[in-house]
């Protein structure tokens, strides 16, 4: 992920380092060059156009940084816009006062999801909590087994319901009228969270249905789930492998939801990155996690200063 942006972008700056001497017209053509950068790595055409005003207007501006020659100091707002365009500061979880704090979880079906409950429980008992994972996610065929598979490999317990008829269970037929056998999961959810309230779990993880694409009928279950358990964090999954449609899917959850974090998926992959790094200037929330690979492990908090390091090596 990154890298063609990386290599891009570096090699920019590198043709600025050789002159002794930086004009208006290389700043032009730096900036013209970080634009094309951006957009063939898939960045949303609005959050180009931010991106590279503000550069132009800082770069051309009085910002003189007397230890710095004039190559190091596009690259210093280069790197500082994309801080901001990634969200800024390191965003936490914020925990509720009353455990247990709720965390639900939103996005797509396959945008990563299950995975993550599985990631973020896991990082949560390291850090000493006591977290539980709820399976209020009955829409896709083996999404609660596989919640439950998850939190064994975790080492957390998973809250989830009951098949009410096994006798007789036709999965295709359940899963068209969309039950699965096993109630409705606004009520697993709120009683996920109860469960976890009675355990005295300190951290209730709420893993909800995604649809292939956004519908209308996806995103009320989500604002229920929501009214029903008063999430402390809602965290939208986003597959960074996507391109240009994550920022539509983004913009429909906000509306829908009003998330309060997101988490890149998939960042393993070799997609080019530009939807990654539109998702939290075009939503205004920030990017709290990223999720790099198949197992509990590969997981970490996002920090947009080391992301942008990470891009400008
Ligand atoms: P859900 O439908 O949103 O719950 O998505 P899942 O958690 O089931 O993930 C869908 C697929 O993506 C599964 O095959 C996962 O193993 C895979 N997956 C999830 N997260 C990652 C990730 O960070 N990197 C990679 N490479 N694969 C992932």
């Amino acid at each position: 992920m990154f890298n063609s942006l990386s290599d891009r972008l570096t090699g920019t700056f590198r043709n600025l380092r050789g002159k002794g001497r930086i004009t208006d017209s290389d700043v032009n053509m730096t900036i013209k060059e970080i634009r094309i950068a951006l957009l063939d790595a898939d960045v949303a055409l609005p959050v180009v156009r931010h991106f590279t005003s503000q550069v132009r207007e800082r770069a051309l501006g009085a910002e003189v940084h007397e230890a710095l020659n004039p190559a190091q100091q596009i690259v210093k707002i280069v790197n500082e816009e994309l801080v901001a365009i990634l969200g800024g500061e390191t965003r936490r979880i914020t925990f509720a006062k009353q455990p247990p704090t709720v965390i639900m979880l939103a996005g797509l079906q396959g945008s990563g999801k299950t995975t993550l409950a599985g990631k973020l429980a896991y990082w949560l008992k390291d850090q000493g909590h006591t977290p539980m994972l709820v399976a209020a996610d009955l829409q896709r065929p083996n999404a609660v087994t596989q919640l439950e598979v998850v939190g064994q490999r975790a080492g957390v317990p998973v809250y989830a319901p009951e098949r009410g008829n096994v006798e007789g269970y036709d999965a295709a037929v359940e899963y068209a009228s969309g039950t699965r056998g096993y109630g409705d999961p606004i009520s697993v959810a709120r009683q996920g969270v109860e469960e976890a309230r009675r355990q005295q779990r300190d951290v209730v993880i709420v893993d909800t249905a995604g649809r292939l694409a956004i519908d209308a009928e996806l995103m009320q279950q989500a604002a229920d789930i929501k009214d029903a358990i008063r999430p402390d964090e809602i965290l939208f999954v986003i597959d960074a492998m996507i391109g240009q449609a994550a920022v539509e899917t983004a913009e429909a959850f906000q509306r829908g939801l009003d998330f309060t974090g997101v988490v890149l998926s998939k960042l393993d992959g070799d997609a080019r990155g530009g939807a990654a790094l539109s998702v939290a200037e075009t939503t205004g929330k920030p990017i709290m996690f990223a999720s790099t690979g198949e197992q509990v492990k590969e997981f970490e908090v996002f920090h947009p200063d080391r992301m942008a390091s990470r891009i400008l090596d």
